[in-house]
């Protein structure tokens, strides 16, 4: 039993090491990734429910890392976030997301929204409306063709600050989404307060929804307050058709998931908005 803990031990430490190294090699190797054209967007389609069309894509960050391979923003984004480095990242996705949509315009494809992940630490760094207002400018885009996924995360700290800030965004026309709605610190109360054109029903509820009768409450109570609030409701995570066809019954707007599409490289993503050209 002794020989097994210490073999229990050395394991446990070697594992240890070895996710260490890892998140080094990831922290440190952020700032290269993004000199060194590492980093893509790729773009998931987002659906309206009463008529299955195709209204915008959530831009999703990729990190090709030249020996660990693909590596998922899940893992890399806290670490950005310990070590500051989410607000020049950020930048670089909120202007690659802009550019994206600029030439697919300037390609005379029909131009629909593009969402964009906003962490916490980004939206709090101070000077974030100013800089989104440049890079607004610089792309000659439509402001509300703009949306900013925040997370409930943002109101933890200072919730006050928070509202303002989102006042300050929505001023500039662009559209506020609140993300993983229902999973985090909602204080139901501020809901009214922020300004916010959509929210994001987790993924986590719409997993077993058709088996769980609690999730089935909770998504039935989200996209009754948001009717009542004047909000939009989108499903994330939607893998089966049974899903969508509870959520449209269910009354929810928009939807995005493997079922509807996966996320896209730009070009397979622009040819997508090329089929919705009608002939
Ligand atoms: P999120 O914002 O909740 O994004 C949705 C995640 O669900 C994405 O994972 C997406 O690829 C995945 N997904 C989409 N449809 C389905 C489905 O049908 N089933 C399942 N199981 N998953 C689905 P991804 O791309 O790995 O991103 C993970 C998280 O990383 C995101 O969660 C977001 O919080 C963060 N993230 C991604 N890109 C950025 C970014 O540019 N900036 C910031 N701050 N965070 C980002
Ligand atoms: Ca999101
Ligand atoms: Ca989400
Ligand atoms: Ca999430």
């Amino acid at each position: 039993a002794k020989e097994a803990g210490r073999n229990g031990y050395r394991f446990f430490t070697a594992e240890m090491q070895r996710r260490y190294s890892r998140m080094l090699l990831l922290e440190n190797g952020l700032r290269q990734a993004m000199e060194r054209q590492q980093l893509r967007l790729l773009y998931q389609p987002q659906f309206s429910l009463d008529e299955g069309r195709l209204i915008g894509f959530e831009a999703l960050l990729r990190w090709q890392h030249p020996e660990l391979g693909m590596v998922s923003p899940a893992e890399f984004i806290p670490l950005a976030e310990k070590n500051g480095f989410i607000v020049p990242l950020g930048e670089w996705v909120l202007a690659s997301a802009l550019q994206q949509q600029a030439s697919w315009r300037r390609q005379g494809l029909p131009v629909v929204r593009v969402g964009v992940n906003v962490s916490a630490v980004q939206f709090h760094h101070p000077g974030l409306c100013e800089r989104i207002q440049a890079q607004l400018a610089d792309s000659g885009l439509p402001p509300a063709l703009l949306e900013l996924e925040l997370t409930e995360s943002v109101m933890m700290d200072n919730p006050e600050r928070a509202v303002e800030v989102m006042g300050q965004l929505h001023r500039l026309g662009l559209q506020l989404a609140l993300d993983d709605f229902g999973t985090g610190y909602s204080s139901l109360s501020y809901l009214k307060r922020f300004r916010l054109a959509r929210l994001k029903i987790d993924q986590g509820f719409v997993r077993d929804l058709l088996d769980d009768e609690e999730d089935r409450a909770i998504v039935g109570a989200i996209i009754s307050l948001a009717r009542n609030l004047g909000l939009q409701t989108i499903a994330e995570g939607v893998e089966h058709a049974s899903q969508l066809a509870l959520l449209r019954q269910m009354g929810c707007d928009q939807a995005q998931g493997y079922h509807l599409g996966r996320p896209l490289e730009a070009e397979q993503a622009g040819a997508l908005l090329a089929s919705q050209v009608p002939v």
